[in-house]
């Protein structure tokens, strides 16, 4: 599992590992005579028994197969989901090979539909803390702030975009505007005012991503799902309103399995290389992301796929502030630029 933030201690990204428990029949953590294939030797790595010679790797965080969804949850996502209430934008997705535990992580067990299930995952968590910080905030302030939630849900596959609240449209584009940034033109949003609400547009998408991977041939596991939460908080003042948009991206992606491992023929071979290329550029975005937080001058090549486009506005903070003139009662509201400011500054 990877997070994309903001963190107080200046890194760009974490990287977490879940190890997940062992099922039979799987196979994925155990080798032939069912040893474990990996031990989690602290709370930061995982030592590999490969051969010749066994590997340790050290990630941000490691947790093993007894970790509960509520302390993946804590470590992975709380941090992202605070940022966001401050105006920063943030991304978490979970990166594996299929059946390494990424949908169990990131939404729950396969059929799950209840939302107070233990073991809803990392998404349905994020809007519950979402909203109890957003309730919070606005107690707080006894009304001079407010909230705005808006959910948007696509998937990536074969590079093309398709719309998981609207399963009749066709596949859309990424555009880039100014204000914006970059977004998925025509894509449905919808306004969730409680984290109950939030939870019902993922499930309708969940059931669209189940649809579309039958009757459209989509297979799930080969496409990246990307859920969006855009926040805007507006805070209103005696004479100035302000306006912060954030962005919180929580993603499932596709399966890493090579292609070489899928047996690829024909257009199963296009749709491996597409995902790869996502897949691929995420990798290559993710070091030079390292780099550049090292200190390090990198060419970043969000363009080259989809997912690190779309995904590109993670890192970015958004920071916007308005002022409000009271016109006979009708509020103009003007975005205010550096130089726009400064000569407001100097008129009053
Ligand atoms: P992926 O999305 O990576 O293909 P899944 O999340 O679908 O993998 O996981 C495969 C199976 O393993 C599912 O039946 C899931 O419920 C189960 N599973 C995965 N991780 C865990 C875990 N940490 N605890 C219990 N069951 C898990
Ligand atoms: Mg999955």
């Amino acid at each position: 599992c990877l997070c994309v933030g903001s963190y107080s201690d200046g890194d760009a990204i974490k990287v977490y590992v879940r190890v997940r428990p062992l099922t039979q029949g799987t196979g994925l953590t155990t080798d032939g005579d069912r040893n474990l294939c990996l031990t989690v030797t602290s709370p930061h790595t995982v030592r590999l028994h490969s051969k010749p010679e066994p590997r340790t790797f050290t990630y941000d965080h490691v947790a093993d197969m007894d970790t509960s969804q509520e302390s993946v949850f804590s470590s992975v996502a709380k941090n992202i989901v605070e940022s966001c209430m401050n105006g920063y934008n943030g991304t978490i997705f979970a990166y594996g090979q299929t059946g390494s535990g990424k949908t169990f992580t990131m939404l729950g067990p396969n059929e799950l539909n209840d939302f107070s299930d233990e073991l809803r995952g990392v998404i349905p968590r994020s809007f519950e803390y979402l909203f109890f910080l957003i309730n919070r905030e606005v107690e707080r302030s006894a009304g001079a702030k407010s909230f705005l939630c808006k959910c948007s849900f696509i998937e990536i596959y074969n590079e093309q975009i398709f719309d998981l609240l609207d399963s009749a449209s066709a596949s859309l584009f990424l555009r880039e505007d100014i204000k914006k940034g970059v977004f998925v033109e025509g894509a449905v949003e919808k306004y969730a005012a409680s984290a109950a609400e939030a939870y019902q547009v993922l499930s309708m998408g969940w059931r669209n991503r189940r649809v579309a991977s039958t009757s459209m041939n989509r297979e799930s596991s080969r496409s990246h799902a990307v859920f969006t939460m855009t926040l805007e908080s507006k805070e209103t003042g005696q004479e100035v309103v302000n306006i912060r948009t954030s962005q919180l991206n929580l993603v499932d992606l596709a399966g890493s399995e090579r292609q070489r491992d899928t047996h690829a023929e024909g257009s199963r071979l296009k749709e491996a290389s597409s995902i790869n290329r996502s897949l691929m550029c995420l990798g290559q975005v993710i070091m030079a992301l390292v780099d550049v937080s090292n200190g390090k001058t990198r060419h970043i090549c969000y363009r080259d796929s989809k997912l690190t486009f779309l995904l590109r506005v993670s890192q970015k903070i958004v920071w916007r502030s308005y002022c409000v003139y009271d016109l006979s009662q009708t509020f103009l509201v003007m975005e205010l630029t550096p130089n726009k400011l400064l000569e407001m500054v100097l008129c009053t």
